[in-house]
């Protein structure tokens, strides 16, 4: 069953959260059990036959993550999705699905860490290959592809750097040559850009960040355009053991009904303390989505509906000073991660894709001095109180 409704403020409210169908509870029950009875063997077989509808077993199924799979699919527009333990669940899961021996990758140089990383040091051990580079410029894509390229996985906006990606223009390329785009959304959330709509094949979102929203669970998600997709999606992930739990699902139905408040407020707070940060002294550079310095502002603003809560930045004299500033955050925290209701602050370099080689970091534009704020939901004033305080301290 799909709701469709006017806006997507109301949809992560409602989607797969109507009340339950015994007695009514406004919160979707949490259905914690491993294991569902038959009513009789006849049934088992049916239901491991396909031919009847209902649950087996949680590691396939459970009906409080389904709840959850229903709400992200309508949200992104998909045919249907599969909730995983961990955001990097989703990332491994889609590469194992997708992969055959001797497959060839092309993804954004400045991508999530680790999703790079699962890539060059363990496919590689079943012959994958894989090149990043600056996919904010397209002509690096195809200047990489090879007969056996099988999947384009790009980040946008990306981690940390915030450079912008066309998504249709990959969606005509990948067509064009039956090649597979999987999009990691995770910094947009389903309310600021839907790649599906734009011609990707496969979002996914690690729902630890936006969506969950409270900095108190991991979890991810996969989302299929097409129906023979996400069955192939499916299949690999419930036989790889990459499912999500019952509880958690419904820590996350609960983050995401807040979802599009904390959205609007924390981007709010960031279009307020780019330009702000930006016109400070001590700060040498800004990139924000938002600025119309930003080398791809005219497409963000094209395929996004807006431009999010994440920040970097870098202070005159390098790393040194910035150093010293994210040690003086007060309000701030000092902490990887993102997305939160709380601002969070950290240095990718060291951090976050502290596992990514020197010369690959600084070819993705993960410079040293570069820091990343997720701003969160906090009042405006206190946020830019804190932050000049650790800058007097730089
Ligand atoms: C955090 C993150 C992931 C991985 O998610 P986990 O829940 O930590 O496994 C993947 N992609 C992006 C963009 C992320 O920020």
């Amino acid at each position: 069953m799909k709701h469709h409704f006017e806006n997507q403020e109301t949809t992560v409210i409602h989607a797969g959260q109507e009340p339950d169908s015994l007695y009514g509870g406004v919160s979707v029950p949490i259905y914690q059990s491993s294991t569902f009875a038959f009513a009789s063997a006849e049934q088992g077989a049916a239901r491991f036959a396909g031919k009847e509808k209902g649950f087996i077993y949680t590691r396939i199924a459970n009906p409080t993550v389904r709840a959850l799979e229903e709400s992200l699919t309508t949200l992104e527009g998909g045919f249907d999705a599969s909730a995983t333990a961990t955001g990097m669940a989703a990332v491994s899961t889609v590469y194992a699905a997708l992969l055959d021996k001797d497959a060839h990758v092309v993804g954004t140089a400045s991508i999530y860490g680790p999703s790079r990383t699962v890539l060059e040091n363990e496919f590689s051990r079943f012959g994958v290959s894989a090149d990043f580079v600056d996919t904010s410029d397209f002509r690096n894509i195809e200047k990489c592809l090879r007969p056996t390229t099988r999947l384009l996985f790009i980040e946008t906006p990306s981690n940390p750097t915030l450079a912008i990606t066309d998504i249709k223009a990959c969606a005509r390329l990948a067509r064009d040559r039956g090649i597979t785009l999987v999009v990691d959304n995770t910094f947009s959330s389903p309310l600021l850009q839907n790649p599906l709509a734009l011609g990707a094949d496969v979002v996914i979102h690690s729902l630890t960040k936006f969506i969950n929203g409270h900095s108190d669970v991991v979890g991810g998600v996969i989302i299929a355009r097409e129906e023979a997709l996400h069955q192939r999606l499916r299949k690999v992930l419930v036989l790889m053991g990459g499912t999500m739990d019952p509880h958690q699902a419904w820590l996350v139905l609960r983050g995401v009904r807040t979802l599009a408040l904390r959205v609007e407020k924390s981007q709010k707070n960031a279009a307020v303390l780019a330009p702000w940060l930006a016109a400070h002294p001590k700060v040498r550079w800004v990139n924000y989505p938002g600025l119309e310095s930003h080398p791809q502002h005219a497409l963000a603003k094209e395929q996004m509906k807006g431009f999010g809560s994440l920040i970097c930045f870098g202070l005159h004299g390098g790393y040194e000073p910035g150093r010293k500033m994210i040690n003086a955050v007060r309000l701030c925290t000092l902490a990887v991660s993102l997305g939160g209701i709380e601002s969070l602050i950290q240095h990718p370099a060291s951090m976050t894709h502290a596992g990514v080689s020197k010369e690959h970091r600084e070819m993705a534009g993960i410079t040293d001095d570069l820091i990343r704020l997720s701003a969160g939901c906090e009042g405006v004033e206190d946020l830019q109180e804190d932050l000049r305080q650790a800058l007097d301290k730089a």
